[in-house]
């Protein structure tokens, strides 16, 4: 089965009852890169928040199957401990912990889950001290608290940084590309590119060309009042740069 089988997802914001997804459709098998382009508001934020379980949103109708398993009930952490990975387009502070015991407690859930022994600081410090050089970080960031007081580049770095630690079946990537200068957009892109293996599947979220040039996608979908309108290859992608969505004939 695929590892990722949305069908009919309906969504709405929980406070107010507003209908955001509308039957979203999408298939995403291991290895393949995804990209969901599509106007502002056309509920690609949502749809990514929603398979990851935000609590805002509600779940009105449709199935969510990751590794055949049914996603809707499951809290969001279980699904993080599922394989599951997402950036966040404004990543969150957590005030009191650092970078590097949020990664070890992170790493370490994960081997419990697997049956594998907790690791200690120190040989946790020589696995996560090469991917901080991997993104060009400076090593001090470790012991800084989680995403306090870091500029826009600096959190999309540690956000790379989380999944390349982490690791993830299934990478869920909202406009990572937002805020970053070129380079750092290479770094970024270097990085998701390495852990790219036949079993892991990238779901990436942007506006821009230069981000599907770097991390080449396997399917381009458009994504227009909350649904999945059009899927095609990197082409589409292409032609909304030269034409904008309303060169992409629906039919
Ligand atoms: P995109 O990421 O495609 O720009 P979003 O998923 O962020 O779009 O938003 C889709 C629509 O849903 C927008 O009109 C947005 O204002 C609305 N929306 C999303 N989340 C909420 C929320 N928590 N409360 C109210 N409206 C929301
Ligand atoms: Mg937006
Ligand atoms: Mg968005």
């Amino acid at each position: 089965s695929p590892l990722l089988e949305v069908r009919g997802l309906t969504a709405s914001v929980k406070e107010t009852g507003q209908q955001i997804l509308a039957g979203v459709d999408l298939t995403i098998r291991e290895g393949e890169i995804h990209a969901i382009m599509g106007k502002n508001g056309s509920g690609k934020s949502t749809l990514t928040k929603v398979l990851v379980g935000h609590p805002h949103y509600e779940v009105t109708g449709g199935t969510i199957l990751f590794k055949g398993e049914d996603l809707v009930d499951m809290e969001p952490e279980e699904r993080s401990l599922a394989g599951l990975f997402m950036s966040f387009q404004a990543p969150i502070e957590i005030p009191g912990v650092s970078n590097f015991d949020f990664l070890l407690m992170a790493v370490n859930a994960r081997r419990e889950k697997s049956g594998l022994p907790a690791l200690g600081p120190l040989e946790f410090y020589s696995v996560v001290s090469p991917k901080v050089d991997d993104l060009k970080m400076d090593p001090k960031f470790l012991d800084r608290n989680v995403n306090e007081g870091f500029s826009g580049g600096e959190r999309k770095r540690n956000e790379i940084l989380q999944l390349s630690v982490i690791g993830a079946d299934l990478a869920l990537l909202d406009e990572i590309d937002s805020g970053l200068d070129v380079d750092a957009l290479e770094d970024v892109a270097i990085a998701v590119n390495g852990l790219l293996t036949p079993q892991n599947s990238v779901l990436m979220i942007t506006h821009y060309q230069r981000l599907l040039d770097l991390i080449k996608p396997s399917y381009v979908h458009i994504m227009e009042n909350g649904k999945i309108i059009k899927t095609g290859d990197s082409s589409i992608a292409t032609q909304i740069n030269e034409g904008g969505f309303k060169s992409i004939a629906l039919v």
